[in-house]
């Protein structure tokens, strides 16, 4: 069976270049070229947009998560990356994303203040159905990464907790992949959440492993 072939681009024909203002002397790469040379998955922040395995620092307190990181793909099992601020987790984090996205085109990455924020329930229906379309996509897309788990407040609400425990629960039932990063440990996310639940299924579905390493962003790493 041959794939389905996808439309030719609108904009070039597929040609990746782009006439600029209707001259034909002048051209620009086409969007849809630049898409496919991006190397790195929706939502990964600039100074983490080059991060691979192969160039991620190893050191004595990744050693374990490197190892642990380097078998996700093959894996089906989701990853939380537990270490200080400036110890490498999100950058190890969207190491792995970017492998998954160049080998699959799938791959989103999301902070989770950020994303409970985008996630608040909004008062017209125009804002309510932006926030449903947020929403399916966080419990939709195959592969996501929910950077700074722990980091959106002292203690979590309600809505925070129920918010977590719907999107991880969901994703799993569907059988889809998540990783999480988290500056707290897994008894202190329980904790901090009054609530066990998303610690119990963390620690239920997910590989933990902690860094130790230092900050590497004081060392200029
Ligand atoms: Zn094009």
């Amino acid at each position: 069976m041959s794939q389905p072939r996808a439309a030719p681009c609108e904009i070039c024909g597929d040609t990746g270049w782009q006439p600029v203002g209707g001259l034909t002397d002048r051209v620009v790469r086409c969007v849809c070229w630049l898409e496919k040379q991006r190397a790195w998955a929706d939502g990964v922040p600039q100074e983490f947009q080059a991060a691979t395995l192969a160039n991620y620092r190893p050191l004595a307190g990744n050693r374990e998560a490197l190892r642990v990181a380097g078998t996700f793909a093959e894996g089906s099992r989701d990853l939380v990356l537990i270490g200080p601020v400036g110890s490498g987790k999100t950058r190890l984090a969207c190491s792995v994303l970017n492998a998954l996205y160049a080998a699959t085109k799938q791959g989103y990455f999301v902070r989770v203040p950020w994303m409970l924020h985008q996630l608040q329930p909004a008062p017209d229906p125009d804002g309510a159905a932006a926030v449903r379309a947020r929403e399916r996509r966080l419990t939709d897309e195959p592969i996501v990464c929910f950077d700074d788990l722990g980091a959106e407040r002292d203690r979590a609400t309600d809505y925070t907790r129920r918010t977590l425990l719907m999107l991880y629960e969901r994703r799993h039932d569907q059988g889809l992949r998540t990783i999480w990063t988290s500056n707290k440990g897994i008894d202190d996310l329980s904790a901090m959440q009054d609530d066990d639940r998303l610690a119990s299924r963390l620690a239920g579905w997910s590989d933990v492993v902690e860094l130790t390493c230092a900050d590497q962003r004081v060392s200029g790493h």
